[in-house]
């Protein structure tokens, strides 16, 4: 099995290029994660993923917990193959579902009772749970879980959830530890009455560490220190792009990347814009994810490389251009802003799966050019150049 590693093989201020490897393979960063909520990017197949360059999944550990169920598809072999994905897979923890989605939740000391969304059963997610759940997928990425703390928040708020945080986090290694040893020393009689029905499916998964501490600089500082002396093998920068001001989120970025080891990659949680992400990698950023290529595609918004484009427009009607003249992808290459607009408007299918082939490439092909521009040390030129794009043409409102 491919022990987790990561090298920095370039960098250009505080930006890096690197390489990642997990026990499905290797993911070249800074990289994008496109969302596959269900074990799905939804509206396109694993073999489009491919074709626009998806080198790692994200999966959400909430919705697969619920339904078809983690155990299931332990026994199915683990997420890889049940889905049918053989390259890198990293899943959340399902806590942000938990906070964003369920139907009723109290945070507790022990962790997070909610109630599904699908049916109203209850539930429990601890930060053990959590660990375990993820074992029974058998992800390549298993995320610790965090308080998601909703934005603003006070200092003292703040720094309580912080707090913890940083005992979740320390009990999720713990258990991620335990079934670790017991994959090890398969000669291991010991106790396994508190993990009884978790299979790791996945002998070299990793577990990524969570920074939180809000927009509060002290508390990032000391959360990122205290979550490194747990010691993960990667760090996530959580609690971001929940609403708080765009210059307040790059400099919390800014401030916590340095408090971080730069032998680690540094995942920011559910970031951003294309903008975002160029940015995002200036600050020292390796690994993104984000819904919203796939969620604006689905209701007629394209990220093009002169700004946003909304397809419903009425002025393009009889527009022959593709929406991004610039773009090699299937969409582009194939279609008119005319017939994407016809697609859109009459509801079919296809609207989305073309809008959402686009839009991934469109991310997956910035972050390519990102990786381009370090390798030969150029990332400040590409990074003026990307900006004065975007804000060359008039955009849609
Ligand atoms: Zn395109």
């Amino acid at each position: 099995m491919m022990p987790f590693s990561f090298r920095v093989t370039h960098t250009d201020g505080a930006a890096r290029r690197g390489l990642m490897t997990t026990a499905h393979g290797e993911v070249e960063t800074p990289a994008f994660m496109p969302v596959g909520t269900q074990g799905a990017v939804k509206g396109i197949t694993h073999r489009d993923l491919e074709s626009v360059g998806a080198q790692i999944l994200l999966c959400n550990t909430y919705h697969l917990y619920l339904r078809p169920g983690d155990e299931l598809i332990a026994r199915r072999g683990g997420l890889h193959r049940f889905i049918g994905w053989s390259k890198p897979i990293l899943t959340d923890s399902g806590g942000y579902q938990v906070f964003s989605l369920a139907a009723r939740r109290t945070i507790a000391e022990e962790g997070a009772h909610f109630q599904s969304h699908l049916d109203g059963s209850r539930h429990l997610l601890t930060p053990e749970r959590a660990t375990d759940i993820q074992a029974n997928l058998g992800s390549d990425i298993a995320m610790v879980l965090d308080e998601c703390l909703a934005h603003p928040s006070d200092a003292a708020t703040a720094r309580a959830s912080m707090e913890r945080t940083l005992r979740w986090a320390r009990r999720g290694r713990d258990r991620f530890l335990r079934l670790r040893e017991r994959v090890s020393d398969t000669s291991d009689t010991s106790d396994t009455s508190d993990t009884p029905d978790t299979v790791v499916t996945n002998a070299g998964q990793a577990q990524f560490g969570i920074v939180q501490g809000s927009v509060f600089p002290d508390l990032r500082d000391e959360s990122a220190q205290r979550t490194v002396e747990i010691g993960f093998e990667a760090y996530a920068i959580g609690g971001l792009s929940v609403g708080e001001p765009i210059d307040l989120m790059y400099e919390m970025v800014a401030r916590t990347t340095p408090c971080l080891p730069s032998s680690a990659p540094r995942y920011l949680m559910g970031t951003g814009t294309p903008e975002d992400l160029v940015e995002s990698v200036a600050r020292g950023i390796d690994l993104f994810d984000c819904v919203l290529p796939t969620r604006n595609a689905r209701n007629g918004q394209l990220f093009t490389s002169q700004g946003r484009l909304n397809i419903k427009n009425a002025r393009y009607a009889e527009d022959d251009r593709p929406p991004d003249p610039e773009c090699t992808c299937y969409t582009c290459r194939t279609c008119s802003r005319a017939y994407l607009r016809h697609l859109f408007a009459a509801g079919e299918m296809n609207a989305a799966t073309l809008n959402t082939l686009h839009n991934l490439h469109f991310y997956l092909d910035t972050l390519r050019r990102i990786r381009e521009s370090l390798l030969f040390g150029r990332f400040e030129s590409f990074r003026l150049l990307f900006h004065e794009s975007l804000s060359r043409q008039p955009r849609d409102p």
